[in-house]
């Protein structure tokens, strides 16, 4: 069976074609920059190198259009045409409480989806745009939703509840939901596999570190508390997200400021973090530069996100009552060999050691054993890999129609 994977993020589109049987990717490929300017989509057929192009995508709708032009171009595509595409499968950002699992996309779960708009208005949004053009192309294909939401949904009520009045959750669903569960899913499980050990006895903590960034406290294989709340911009700085504050920061900026609440949310969302706060790019490797440069703010953008990620893995080893092992994955966690070093300073007292060399030479594809064979903790480096989760819940949902 082969299952065609969307990814649609905030400013991105990542698919790939698998063939869920063998597991092999037939290609895959990114579309960036959509809607802004500069846009580009890489492509890869499998065996082959990527080959970037510079393509105008104003839009999501856009840029699935691009990749369907993709795989099945005579030269670089993979397919003669779209009816060797047997499923989609979509990541969903927001499933709110309704989904515990993966299901099949039909006009009730497209309506659910719609109604978690408001909870992730950066992402619901564009994976719909996501569905509704892969519909409109191939009608005929069955589609299944995997959710962020979905691997968090066995928190316990205690680390879920947010202490406002209990008729928010009653009355609108407020609460913690937690995201990235496809891609905690995927390494804590793989994080079990090369430790070796069954997940159900293992206690880990899991961080990715991306545009968007969340860690997550996994205990037998459960999660017990994530860092994302009611929507993603709750937990620590991001590119372009502030994480938790203080909640009168907002309301006392918003009333400095005059501020609506779609404008005060739009601060928050898309002008905080690492852009906010270096002033230069919610890019790392640009904030990279530019500390390297001497830029006062970009230094401190990182020192601020390298305490943050550390106090919460200090929080979680607490909450977890002790810890087996950490996972640094995502853009900026399997590239970034400095943050890695400077959390994992902070994470000494605890008794993590890490191979310093080896953790410099990290980066672009090469993972493995970050720590020491004497550390009190393994720390491990280990590339996401949601797409073949989503295959894989797409191909076993569909088989079973
Ligand atoms: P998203 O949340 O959009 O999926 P990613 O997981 O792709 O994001 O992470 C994007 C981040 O990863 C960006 O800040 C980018 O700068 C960073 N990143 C990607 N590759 C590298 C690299 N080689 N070195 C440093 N940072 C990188």
């Amino acid at each position: 069976m082969k299952v065609l994977v969307i990814n649609c993020g905030s400013s991105s589109l990542k698919y790939q074609l698998i063939d869920s049987q063998s597991e092999e990717v037939l290609a895959k490929g990114l579309c960036e920059r959509i809607g802004i300017e500069g846009s580009s989509v890489t492509h890869q057929k499998a065996g082959e190198g990527k080959k970037t192009e510079a393509v105008l995508m104003k839009d999501h709708t856009d840029a699935v259009k691009v990749v369907i032009e993709k795989l099945t171009d005579p030269a670089e595509g993979v397919i003669a045409s779209l009816k060797e595409i047997d499923a989609v499968g979509h990541r969903i950002v927001h499933g709110g409480e309704k989904f515990k699992g993966s299901v099949v996309i039909d006009d009730s779960v497209l309506e659910a989806i719609a109604e978690c708009n408001d909870l992730a208005p950066l992402h619901n949004p564009a994976n719909l745009i996501g569905i509704n053009s892969c519909k409109e192309i191939m009608p005929d294909v069955p589609m299944v939703a995997v959710f962020d939401t979905a691997f968090h949904q066995t928190m316990p009520e205690k680390a879920f509840m947010y202490a406002v009045p209990y008729k928010y959750y009653e009355k609108f669903g407020v609460r913690k939901y937690g995201f990235h569960g496809t891609s905690h899913r995927y390494v804590s499980e793989k994080m079990a596999d090369l430790m070796g050990r069954k997940k159900e006895e293992l206690k880990l903590i899991t961080c990715h570190i991306g545009n968007g960034s969340s860690i997550t406290a996994v205990k037998g294989g459960k999660v017990i508390d994530t860092t994302m709340g009611l929507t993603p911009l709750g937990g620590f700085m991001m590119g372009t997200r502030s994480g938790s504050l203080d909640p009168s920061v907002i309301t006392f900026i918003a009333e400095k400021e005059h501020l609506t609440p779609e404008e005060m949310s739009k601060i928050l969302n898309k002008e905080s973090g690492l852009l906010g706060i270096s002033g230069v790019s919610s890019d790392d490797r640009d904030v990279c530069a530019a500390e390297a440069d001497g830029n006062m703010r970009a230094h401190l953008a990182h020192e601020m996100l390298y305490y943050q990620i550390a106090k919460y893995i200090g929080s979680y080893y607490v909450a977890l009552g002790g810890c087996d092992g950490i996972v640094f994955t995502a853009g900026i966690g399997e590239n970034q060999p400095m943050l890695r070093e400077k959390v994992c300073d902070y994470l000494e007292c605890l008794g993590v050691k890490l191979d310093k060399e080896f953790n410099k030479q990290a980066t672009c594809g090469v993972t493995g054993t970050l720590s020491t064979p004497d550390s009190a903790i393994r720390v491990e480096l280990i590339a996401t890999d949601e797409e073949m989760v989503i295959a894989r819940d797409t191909r076993a949902i569909v088989e079973a129609l």
